[in-house]
């Protein structure tokens, strides 16, 4: 879109996964308090989850610009949802850091296709997050469709979760998620019938690695980003990988709250990726994609 104030001279890192989980408007919902219980003893965070102000407080202390999104799960989880326009309204007001994404349930279908029309052409949002765990669906189910019409009409990328979900985790039944919807193959599908959408495969997507290394080798419309995990637990192909035929299409992301930027960034620099690759990883690769170089 290029419209974005972000001026790259400024900024360190491209963080494209920090997830909104707390509104200044509305009280935390009850369901989702449950969750972030469970997913707080996983990760070993912190419960308290930082409103949006301190969030872009902490980036902006640190100079690095990233996409902020909520995920909706209303229809599958029953939980309300934050509002994107809660969201767009703060990076409207923090443009120089703060890059917007949603979240539409994709559930809502055709009303879901609107909401999205409208925050792109009125709110400035730049991406999508999906999560077909949390969301309780298969990433190709027909009913998301008109929901990626209008994100490929818009060349937009679209953040979807791969591989084991921290959200369920050491909860009865999982929390009632089935992980089958984390599988990145799922994907191949809507990668194909949306070539004007850029897709990124969340997380390095274990236990399904070796599927999106393939995905991102095999189509031009996709990407990884590498969030959700220190990088000293990578495997080793996604280093081998990032540092050989994927060093385009491997993106920083945190995963923060439930990672902090510092600890990653710390992290990744003694893991192996070669020190031309790297500075792709953390900004230049993130900021082609997103329209900001
Ligand atoms: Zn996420």
């Amino acid at each position: 879109m290029g419209d974005s104030m972000i001026d790259l001279k400024n900024i360190k890192a491209i963080d494209v996964h920090v997830h909104a989980e707390a509104s200044c408007h509305q009280p935390e919902d009850p369901v989702m308090g449950k969750f972030f219980d469970a997913a707080s003893a996983y990760f070993k965070a912190p419960r308290e989850r930082p409103k949006i102000p301190e969030i872009i407080e902490i980036y902006r202390a640190q100079q690095i610009a990233f996409c902020l999104f909520t995920v909706d799960a209303e229809c599958a989880m029953g939980a309300r949802r934050i509002s994107n326009y809660e969201i767009a309204e703060f990076a409207a007001d923090n443009s120089d850091i703060v890059i917007p994404f949603a979240s539409i349930d994709p559930h809502k279908g055709r009303l879901g296709a609107l909401e999205a029309r409208d925050l792109i052409e009125n709110y400035g949002v730049r991406g999508f997050k999906f999560h077909g765990i949390m969301q309780d669906i298969h990433p190709a189910d027909r009913v998301a469709y008109p929901i990626y019409e209008v994100i490929a009409e818009y060349k937009l990328p679209a953040i979807f979760h791969t591989g084991h979900s921290g959200m369920g985790t050491g909860m009865r039944g999982g929390g009632g998620m089935r992980l089958k919807w984390g599988q990145p193959m799922l994907i191949d599908d809507v990668a194909v019938d949306f070539p004007d959408m850029k897709i990124i495969l969340a997380h390095p997507s274990w236990p399904w690695v070796d599927e999106s290394l393939s995905m991102a080798l095999h189509k031009d419309n996709v990407w990884i980003d590498l969030s959700g995990w220190s990088p000293r637990y990578f495997q080793p192909q996604i280093i081998s990988y990032a540092n050989t035929q994927l060093s385009r299409k491997m993106l920083f992301g945190s995963d923060f709250p439930l990672i902090h930027p510092q600890k990653w960034i710390e992290a990744a620099k003694s893991v192996g990726f070669r020190d031309e690759v790297l500075p792709l990883i953390m900004k230049d690769n993130a900021a082609k994609l997103l329209g900001l170089a």
